[in-house]
């Protein structure tokens, strides 16, 4: 079956038709600038050139147009007619406590997902969009949601609790919920598989380190604890997001530069992280240039960076009482050789040991620890195209 895999945001939308039986992806790529003015299809067949085309996309009903129009193209299409989408893959960001695995789309979902709005204000309606102009241009074709924040629901209480009044749990569903639940999921799963033992019989922990970045404990095959929140804020110090910061110097921040609540979401959101310590660039690649250089901020940085994932890696051993694997994945998990070695060079007394050779892999499945070392590392590229897709064909079926 060919199944059509969406992740829809506000102004653009990347897709990909995979085959679910070989699991090769036919074409891929992504509509921007959906609603502004400038906007724009790349579509890339596979084995294909990609190709750049400016077309007006008023709403994501015409992008999602452009895109089926593109699929069945008689020159670059991959497929003779729409006929041959067995079934749409949606990524839908946050399911709250409403949904502990992906389902089929139906009102009654569109409706708790709706209702879950508040608690993902930027994402869940542009994901609902998305859902909506697929249901009209392909009537009839079954949709299955895959929320990021599903495979968290298995944290226990002491994990996704506040230290804040609980009234506000139970008035508004205030707790962690966690993200990047779909790569966290496939990327512990193949682990265990490279490590050839049950999945239900490991203690893993999964760096997804990218723009945006979080850590999972996984044990026994379900995630234990992560590091965003309520929010994909939390945790790690990110491309452009702070990560954890305490409340109180935003006050202070606040106070001093007369700005409102919505100026510091957007300062800690867009202009923080990794970008905003550095002055340099979110980008990883940028920041090492810079600090091969010797450039300070840069080395500043990235040492707080490693620093921090080196820490929530010690806490979730200890909330395992162990760990068997850790798994970097990502766009600076899976390139990032000297981020690796640098978090690693925190964790001997776990008994982790690099194999520097191995270690100088960028975006390919491999075990980086030496042979000797108690916990195994791996670089394990994520997929989470791949993921949404195998999830629909499992419920369509
Ligand atoms: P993602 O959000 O997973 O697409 O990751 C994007 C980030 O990965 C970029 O902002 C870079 O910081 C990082 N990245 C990509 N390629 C490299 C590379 N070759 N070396 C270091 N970091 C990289």
């Amino acid at each position: 079956m060919n199944v059509l895999v969406i992740n829809c945001g506000s102004s653009s939308l990347k897709f990909q038709l995979i085959n679910s039986d070989t699991e090769a992806v036919l074409a891929k790529g992504l509509c921007e600038r959906i609603g502004i003015e400038g906007s724009r299809i790349v579509y890339q067949p596979a084995g294909g050139e990609k190709e750049t085309t400016e077309s007006p996309m008023p709403s994501h009903t015409q992008a999602i147009q452009l895109v089926l129009d593109a699929l069945v193209n008689e020159k670059s299409g991959v497929i003779g007619s729409l006929g041959e989408i067995g079934a749409v893959g949606h990524r839908l960001v946050h399911g709250g406590e409403k949904f502990a695995s992906s389902t089929i789309i139906t009102d009654e979902v569109i409706a708790a997902v709706e209702s879950c709005n508040d608690l993902a204000p930027l994402h869940n309606p542009a994901n609902l969009i998305g859902v909506r102009a697929c249901q009209e241009l392909m009537p009839g074709v079954p949709m299955v949601g895959v929320f990021d924040t599903a495979f968290h629901q298995t944290m226990p209480e002491k994990a996704y609790l506040y230290g804040l009044p609980y009234e506000y749990y139970e008035k508004y569903a205030v707790r962690r919920y966690g993200f990047h639940g779909t790569s966290h999921s496939y990327v512990s799963k193949r682990a265990a598989e490279l490590v050839g033992k049950p999945y239900d019989s490991l203690k893993i922990i999964v760096c997804h380190l990218g723009n945006g970045a979080s850590v999972c404990a996984v044990k026994d095959g379900k995630s234990v604890d992560t590091s965003m929140g309520l929010t994909p804020l939390e945790g790690l110090i990110m491309g452009t997001r702070s990560g954890d910061v305490d409340p109180g110097a935003l006050e202070l921040i606040a106070k001093k530069e007369g700005m409102s609540f919505e100026d510091i979401m957007t300062m800690v959101n867009k202009k923080s992280g990794v970008q905003g310590m550095s002055g340099i660039s979110s980008d990883f690649r940028d920041l090492e240039d810079a600090a091969d250089k010797g450039d300070q901020a840069g080395i500043r940085t990235l040492e707080a960076f490693n620093y921090r994932v080196a820490k929530y890696i010690g806490a979730y051993t200890a909330a395992m009482n162990g760990v068997d694997v850790i798994c970097f994945t990502a766009g600076i998990g899976e390139n990032g050789v000297s981020t690796r070695a640098d978090i690693c060079a925190y964790l001997g007394y776990l008994g982790v040991e690099i194999d520097g050779e191995a270690n100088r892999v960028r975006g390919e499945e491999r075990e980086i620890s030496a042979p000797g070392s108690k916990v195994k590392v791996y670089c394990l590229p994520t997929n989470e195209e791949l993921a949404i897709a195998r999830e629909t064909v499992a419920l369509v079926k």
